[in-house]
């Protein structure tokens, strides 16, 4: 069939909008028609040419929602006509890591899906007979995409599919960090750092936990009244004196919980001092630049503070991201707040410019 996409053929250049083949779903494949697809940070990363592992040609987006359009060879967990949000980080229930249930990071189609292939080697994006390699095993700023089945998650279709598609990447990531990765408990304090869309997650996520003081953490004021709305007991704007001060109001000690947003190797630090000796866990969330190392000083692990990453916020999509979006449902989570703008497919560069000066929180890219 013919589709319509956002190609990225050169590093540190807009996508190019054109017109592509895409083949059908081959066995364990699904044909998915776009709805909704969020502008993510890792689109415009992966575009920039500074991600050492990014390739081109290709067809980025991996933060999409849509509708079941066909189904290839033995495919039994989704038909067509069923809503779906794409997951880059699959759950096989079969791997090793799956099997395990101790993580969200199964390994089922991992290499080919990083080189730009679906997981038998090969692509179904073509243009003039050329190969085009897709992105994240996703490539969703597209209107229709094959993906493995492993890949989807089965939500519930009463969800508006574009306040679904948060839920691929960046709002799952922050709200599976404190509920799934970090657990925090109820009546905790937490301390979440930089409020993008994966701190907010996050602070949804420990009130959603029952934590009893979250103070939220960024250098934009709009993003500090946003965080309020969605949980953030204390707002502060970030700087030197951010560890200082949650010592200072926490009776010296520190944070229950430190959830670190940013990618800032120096903000990281100060959310791994920022949590409570004794039993203080700091996860760290963001993406750090290439070759940058966060500075720990040994003394804080022995006293007792433990540092924890998660990929995905920890979630096993096929399994937690319905039961996300079935709290979004049932009025648990704020989502259609996070999306800030509606754009066309033909916007999309202007959808990474307002990233890039941090207008808003999540542009959408609507299809239909
Ligand atoms: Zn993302
Ligand atoms: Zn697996």
């Amino acid at each position: 069939m013919k589709i319509r996409a956002a190609v990225l053929e050169e590093f540190a250049e807009p996508l190019v909008l054109q017109e592509l083949d895409l083949e059908g779903p081959k066995a364990g494949e699904v044909l998915v028609r776009l709805h909704a697809c969020g502008v993510c940070h890792t689109d415009m990363y992966s575009a920039s040419g500074v991600d050492p592992s990014g390739y081109k040609p290709c067809v980025l987006g991996h933060e999409g929602a849509g509708v079941v359009e066909e189904v290839g060879e033995g495919v039994t967990s989704v038909a067509a006509g069923d809503h779906v949000v794409t997951l880059f980080s699959p759950q096989c229930g079969e791997c090793v890591n799956c099997r395990s249930g101790k993580t969200n990071i199964c390994l089922a189609i991992r290499e080919q899906q990083g080189k730009g292939y679906l997981p038998d080697g090969t692509t179904r994006l073509k243009r003039d007979g050329e190969e085009l390699r897709h992105f994240m095993g996703c490539s969703t700023f597209a209107e229709a995409t094959v993906m493995p089945e492993i890949a989807l998650a089965k939500v519930n279709p009463d969800a508006p599919l574009e306040a679904a598609c948060l839920f691929a990447c960046g709002l799952s990531t922050g709200l599976g960090a404190a509920m799934y990765r970090a657990q925090v408990e109820e009546g905790s304090t937490v301390v979440v750092f930089g409020l993008g869309m994966v701190g907010l997650g996050a602070v949804a996520g420990a009130r959603l936990q029952g934590a009893e003081r979250i103070i939220a953490v960024d250098l934009s004021e709009e993003r500090l009244a946003l965080a309020r709305d969605h949980g953030a007991t204390d707002a502060w704007v970030g700087g030197d004196g951010t560890v200082e001060r949650v010592l200072e109001e926490t009776g010296g000690f520190g944070a229950d919980y430190t959830f670190e947003a940013t990618g800032n190797v120096g903000v990281m630090r100060q959310a791994v001092e920022s949590a409570r000796m004794g039993w203080g866990v700091c996860c760290v969330t963001g993406v750090a630049g290439k070759g940058e190392t966060l500075d720990v000083v040994p003394r804080y692990l022995i006293t007792g503070r433990k540092v924890m990453g998660a990929s995905f916020g920890g979630v096993k999509g096929r399994e937690q991201v319905p039961q996300l979006v079935d709290r979004y449902l049932a009025g648990d989570i704020d989502v259609d707040a996070f999306v800030s703008h509606r754009i066309s497919l033909d916007d999309v560069n202007s959808g990474f410019d307002l990233m890039h000066h941090q207008d808003g929180i999540r542009s959408v890219i609507q299809y239909v």
